[in-house]
């Protein structure tokens, strides 16, 4: 499985799936058409559009795709009247195959009510649109904090190795506000050289791993008992953490 990267609109990121073995390429959340078919057109072909939910940065470039290539497009059942020219539609948990490669669909809600993620467990990767970014999580539009917050948890169970594509390029400012609240987590420190070396470069600082977000996204530490000292909030439950750091970033 090959996955490329490709940089849309001001901080989006589409990416390319290539399967080899069946020659089956496939993108996820296509955010621009021009931008997303220079890629693809090198491949003459494309046979699936994954939507992760229906937000106009990551659909925009569905229908002319469909039209181009007559590629099929997926997204969440619950959202089959968002998803512009969708034409399976999945469930929570169902299996699906695109060539070879084999995802499973988690049913992540909080940013929108019918937001999924992508995961390739054997491959070891998960795409996970605008519910977990890296160092920070997708604001809350249309669920609650309790659904968001149960939704990041669904991303506890994978694999240390696991790496996240997420749907943009937040992670510096993501960085700041980690920095600012969890101030004495000595991985940040870590995390900030490898992040600053890469945007200097102008690379994207994606994929990210679950092992590394667990140790320094703040939104998935709201059980840290240290985290909670520091906030001066040690009594709060770990979803009114959760809650309340949403709130001040919200306005960071
Ligand atoms: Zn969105
Ligand atoms: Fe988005």
């Amino acid at each position: 499985m090959i996955v490329k990267i490709i940089p849309c609109l001001s901080d989006n990121y589409s990416y390319l799936i290539f399967e080899k073995k069946t020659g089956t390429v496939s993108i996820v959340d296509p955010s621009d058409f021009k931008t997303c078919d220079q890629v693809i057109k090198k491949y003459k072909k494309l046979d699936y559009i994954l939507n992760t939910h229906h937000h106009l940065d990551h659909v925009s470039g569905n229908l002319e795709l469909k039209n181009k290539y007559n590629s099929k497009i997926i997204g969440y059942d619950g959202d089959k009247d968002r998803i512009p020219g969708v034409d399976i539609v999945l469930k929570q948990n169902q299996d699906f195959k695109i060539g070879n490669l084999k995802f499973k669909v988690f049913f992540v809600p909080g940013h929108t009510n019918g937001h999924i993620a992508f995961y390739f467990k054997k491959e070891n990767i998960i795409f996970t649109g605008d519910t977990l970014f890296s160092l920070g999580c997708g604001r809350i539009f249309e669920g609650t904090n309790e659904q968001m917050f149960e939704s990041l948890n669904k991303f506890k169970d994978l694999p240390g190795v696991t790496k996240i594509y997420c749907g943009h390029e937040y992670t510096k400012k993501n960085l700041d506000f980690c920095r600012k609240y969890d101030v004495a987590n000595s991985f940040l420190i870590e995390k900030s050289k490898e992040v600053d070396h890469k945007l200097s470069k102008n690379i994207p600082t994606i994929p990210t791993t679950i092992s590394d977000e667990f140790k320094t996204n703040i939104f998935l530490r709201c059980d840290d008992a240290r985290l909670k000292e520091e906030l001066n909030k040690k009594d709060l439950s770990d979803l009114e953490i959760f809650t309340y750091l949403r709130g001040l970033k919200d306005n960071f």
